[in-house]
């Protein structure tokens, strides 16, 4: 039998309508640090007070006090061989699009030009009062002299990132183009996801029922490795570049 990354790299290189689905994992690497798996963030924090939308509203400061002390990180993350993998296999005809539950903004910053944005994105910050935008870094500047911070305009405390907290509908339209994108795919390429995130874990459920082959690389199991083609069990900034190449053979 073959192992796992030379039959994943078979069906990568028969794929002309590929989807990548990616989740925190992938931008492990890049320094952000993923919310399950060993060293998650939910083992040092609460994810209910931290990041759902009924905690947020009572008490903003909870998740504005986190992000103060992870931001710079966040900002300074860049692209890691896994996303410019993903990127390149765009650019080859072997995917047509990732869908992401990632808020970091990375697949873009790596070169995806088709990415679906599933939870939101961090990079911008929403008043849930009177709707008014405004980018995270000023409003990130100000959390040293201000907490929670408030809204320029209204001056609310109800100002949000623009990311999908618990509790939270995800928006429509992506839903509605990753669901189609998974439907019509050749292939369905997990990434660094747990696979365990509601309702984002049927996308690739929606692929394998119509039929397409899985591949899954991830760090740890999955619940969907019992229907993969093909699981490679490792970091995707390694297996990625490595299952380009050996599918550009
Ligand atoms: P998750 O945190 O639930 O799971 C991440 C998975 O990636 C784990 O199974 C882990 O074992 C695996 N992993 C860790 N390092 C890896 C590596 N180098 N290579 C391959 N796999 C690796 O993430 P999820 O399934 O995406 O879902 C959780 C939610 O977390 C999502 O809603 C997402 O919005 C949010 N989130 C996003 C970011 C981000 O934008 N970068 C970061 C943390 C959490
Ligand atoms: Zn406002």
């Amino acid at each position: 039998m073959k192992d796992g990354i030379e039959r994943a790299a078979e069906l990568l290189a028969a794929a002309r309508r590929g989807v990548a689905f990616t989740g925190a994992g992938v931008s492990a690497e890049s320094g952000i640090r993923t919310f399950r798996g060993e060293n998650g963030l939910w083992r040092q924090y609460d994810p209910f007070k931290v990041s759902s939308i009924d905690h947020f509203l009572q008490d903003p400061s909870a998740y504005w006090t986190v992000s103060k002390e992870r931001y710079e990180t966040y900002r300074a993350a860049r692209p890691n061989p896994g996303h410019v993998a993903l990127a390149a296999m765009e650019q080859a005809g072997i995917v047509r699009a990732v869908v992401t539950q990632n808020t970091d903004g990375l697949h873009r910053e790596a070169g995806s030009t088709e990415v679906i944005e599933l939870h939101g994105s961090g990079r911008s910050v929403a008043c849930l009062d009177c709707g008014a935008r405004e980018g995270r870094a000023e409003v990130q500047a100000r959390l040293a002299l201000e907490m929670p911070p408030r809204c320029r305009t209204c001056g609310g405390v109800h100002i949000k990132p623009a990311v999908v907290f618990f509790g939270e509908p995800l928006p429509a339209e992506a839903v509605e183009r990753a669901f189609t994108l998974a439907r019509e795919c050749d292939l369905m390429l997990v990434v660094g996801s747990s696979l365990v995130v509601y309702p984002a874990n049927g996308v690739p459920v929606a692929a394998v029922d119509a039929g397409a082959p899985l591949v899954i690389v991830n760090a740890e199991p999955t619940p969907l490795d019992g229907v993969a083609t093909a699981v490679i069990q490792g970091p995707s900034g390694e297996v990625l570049p490595r299952l380009l190449q050996l599918a550009r053979r």
